[in-house]
């Protein structure tokens, strides 16, 4: 996110463009989809621990509401710009479309670095900006959940600011709240498992043994720590996770041939996923630069930070020995380096594919909310399994049937059905 230059909404849009092409959409239906319905932009002020006011930034964009309410997360990043929320809410649009659940793409964010803000600072972002946005989100117009730096704890902020103003419960309002406050049993570990039953059945189609597999990761977060604990579960091991360093600004990757436990590393991560150095010299994790992730010699490689972190400079140096790209973060991969993917032949698993399992369990909360009736962890965690599943071999079929790159087949699913949508609701063809 620090590279000025990468635009990732002009990204999703060339991503968009190339598949459009392939589909023959019209012009009405591509002017439509290339573009959010609708964005809001406001202030939000707070009152600061030590007495002074700052105005912070917010944004919501809502890509299209077609096949059910925008749904999407609301991210808290210093570097955060609009353009990143429209690619992300343009990617939730493909993202609920391919795992087919009845829902639309949406993204909100803030300017704002919560590693440097008290809790009641955060508490007062989060009010702030339901407040300016109250009249224009809600259960049956757009729903949010946590993305980049938000929580549970967050979200119900949300909610009981949004249930002020319009005077009632409305626990369908957003998702990836605390379990017993209508959240879901199995949320926090969805998008992360999500990841790894994708990874589990490409290993099963590429023929290779999960118990002989290793993993790089890359991200440190809700999502890495996840993905490695079901990837360990499995039988598969993770020689080198990548983790941004707060104090000094950079990130690092730790190493260890024997293999990173699960334990270990849920063990020695502060709440932003940064790892403790000290621990992780005491457990033998060798130090490197942080972009040594891409670099091992692994057999999967699974980004789970942000977005432009395999692109024209670094996707040569990944190593013969990796067989499949699982992509756990949002836009991690640019269009110029899926190109150098492909010529290598590597199996990769489209990020709005493969960390579907977060959108796909706010769902299940939102249905359960509506039920007032919450199911048990397993029940949760089988049914997103067979969803992520039924979506992992529907995207492998359309690539194979058309012989395309397997980014492109996802796509050309999400798209269809959106598009489909948007027909048989009269806002475009004839
Ligand atoms: N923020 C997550 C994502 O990018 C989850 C969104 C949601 O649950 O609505 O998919």
């Amino acid at each position: 996110m620090s590279d000025k230059s990468f635009n990732p909404f002009k990204m999703a849009q060339q991503q968009f463009d190339a598949v459009a092409d392939k589909l023959n959409l019209d012009k009405a239906t591509r002017d439509l989809l290339r573009n959010p319905m609708r964005e809001y932009h406001f202030t939000i002020p707070v009152k600061m621990d030590d007495g002074t006011v700052r105005i912070f930034q917010g944004f919501r964009v809502q890509h299209n509401d077609s096949r059910g309410p925008a749904k999407g997360g609301i991210r808290f990043h210093p570097e955060e710009t609009v353009d990143t929320v429209r690619a992300l809410a343009t990617w939730m649009t493909w993202k609920t479309a391919v795992v087919d659940i009845p829902l639309g793409g949406g993204k909100g964010g803030v300017i704002c670095d919560p590693r440097v803000l008290s809790m009641r600072e955060q508490e007062q972002i989060c009010r702030g900006w339901v407040r300016q946005i109250a009249r224009n989100v809600g259960p049956v117009q757009d729903v949010p959940a946590p993305d980049v730096m938000t929580n549970g704890q967050h979200m119900l902020w949300i909610l009981d600011e949004y249930e002020h103003i319009h005077g009632g419960q409305y626990p369908g309002f957003i998702t990836g709240k605390p379990v017993g406050m209508g959240g879901s049993l199995g949320r926090t570990e969805a998008t992360g498992y999500g990841v790894i039953y994708t990874v589990r059945e490409a290993l099963k189609h590429l023929g290779i043994d999960i118990k002989k597999a290793t993993a790089s990761v890359q991200g440190s977060g809700n999502v890495a720590q996840y993905a490695i604990q079901l990837f360990s579960k499995l039988g598969g091991k993770v020689i080198a996770v990548s983790c941004w360093d707060n104090k000094d600004k950079k990130a690092y990757t730790y190493a260890c041939k024997e293999g990173i436990s699960s334990e270990k590393l849920l063990g020695s991560v502060d709440k932003f996923g940064t790892i403790d150095p000290e621990k992780a010299k005491k457990y033998g994790w060798e130090k490197l630069d942080g972009d040594a992730w891409i670099e091992q010699e692994a057999t999967v490689l699974i980004p789970a930070a942000h977005e432009n972190t395999i692109n024209a400079e670094n996707v040569n140096k990944i190593k013969a020995s990796v067989k499949l790209i699982a992509e756990g973060a949002n836009g991690p991969t640019t269009p110029e380096a899926d190109v150098v993917i492909q010529k290598k032949g590597i199996f990769l698993v489209p990020d709005f594919l493969c960390n579907a399992g977060g959108v796909t369990c706010s769902y299940f909360e939102q249905v359960q909310c509506n039920m007032n009736y919450f199911w048990p962890k397993e029940e949760v965690l089988e049914k997103l399994d067979s969803k992520m599943t039924s979506a992992f071999h529907a995207v492998l079929k359309m690539a194979q049937d058309k012989k395309v790159y397997n980014r492109d087949a996802a796509y050309m699913i999400a798209i269809q059905r959106v598009a489909d949508a948007c027909r048989l609701r009269g806002w475009v063809g004839l």
